[in-house]
């Protein structure tokens, strides 16, 4: 096979992309904790990236204790190709922050009797500390209601504000999570406003100013057009950053307004990637056609746990 990802079809990618081949599909199962769950979410008036983003994963991961939560408000600033969030016009949408927001996400994460909890944000360019004290807090509240419990951040790069990335790192996160997303060659067209280079350093400077027990994270998609070659330099360009654990998963169109899939990658594919990760020297590396960022994170907790 050629290095080059196989694009399923031969053909110039349609406006939905190939068809999802039966590997990338998931079954649903645990129906009823799931919607016990959703329930308990609107109740607090709070949202998951889970549902979200449509994870393949969710009944999964619910399932399992573990959920993510997304904070400093429904909307973002930025306009990534690959994601559905609804964008930010500061000029006609409410920018205040929710006070109640740390407080709730905790009662939420406690009542839902979660292990892990990933908390994660949407940009917001229009703050000054791009809500990195409103992300620290919620660690913060976090942390206290469920003292067993093991968070994970997977935070914006705050523009390369690096106080902003310490202040985060500073609430005690037991995982410090940054997605590079994508290959430099594409990120034009699927994250115009981040620089790749910047998600790098900010990887970097949270492995150096982090304590050694704490994790750094980073994931990334594959199908929207990178090569075999450009996924090895940017697993490279990871572990020379220091980051201990890499996800790598395929991407999927959450709505037509999105990027189209350009191809589906082979699960051999994603292996030969999980052992090219690992012969560099991560700690661990998930990848496969339902890996998310916070994927298995059970296992990256048992991880954390022999390391605290
Ligand atoms: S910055 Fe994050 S939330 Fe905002 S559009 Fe990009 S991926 Fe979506």
């Amino acid at each position: 096979m050629s290095d080059t990802l196989v694009q399923i079809g031969g053909a110039p990618p349609a406006a939905r992309g190939p068809r999802l081949p039966e590997w990338a599909r998931k079954s649903r199962t645990h129906f009823e904790s799931l919607n016990r769950l959703k329930r308990g979410l609107r109740g607090h008036g709070l949202h998951t990236v889970c549902e979200e983003a449509r994870c393949p994963n969710i009944h999964e991961c619910f399932h399992r204790g573990a959920a993510t939560f997304m904070i400093l408000g429904e909307r973002c600033t930025r306009g990534c190709g690959f994601c559905s969030v609804q964008k930010l016009n500061p000029r006609k949408h409410e920018t205040q922050l929710d006070a109640n927001e740390p407080g709730n996400v905790a009662r939420m994460a406690r009542q839902m009797q979660l292990r892990y909890v990933v908390i994660t944000s949407v940009n917001r360019d229009d703050l000054d500390d791009g809500g990195s004290r409103h992300f620290a807090e919620t660690v913060r509240e976090v942390r206290r209601a469920l003292p067993e419990a093991r968070v994970e951040v997977l935070t914006p790069d705050f523009r390369g504000d690096l106080d902003a990335v310490a202040r985060v790192i500073d609430a005690g996160p037991h995982v410090f999570n940054h997605n590079m997303e994508t290959v430099p060659r594409l990120y034009a067209r699927v994250r115009p406003q981040a620089d790749y280079r910047q998600s790098l350093a900010v990887l970097k400077f949270a492995r150096g100013y982090g304590a050694a027990e704490m994790l750094t994270k980073s994931g990334f998609m594959v199908g929207l057009g990178e090569t075999a070659p450009e996924v090895r330099t940017l697993l490279e360009d990871l572990r020379a950053a220091g980051t201990d654990v890499a996800t790598v998963g395929q991407y999927l169109q959450p709505t037509r307004r999105n990027l189209p899939v350009v191809e589906y990658v082979e699960p051999r594919q994603f292996d030969a990637y999980r052992d090219y990760g690992l012969g560099l020297g991560f700690r661990m590396v998930f990848s496969g056609p339902l890996v998310r960022s916070s994927y298995m994170a059970d296992l990256v907790r048992e991880e954390a746990s022999q390391r605290c």
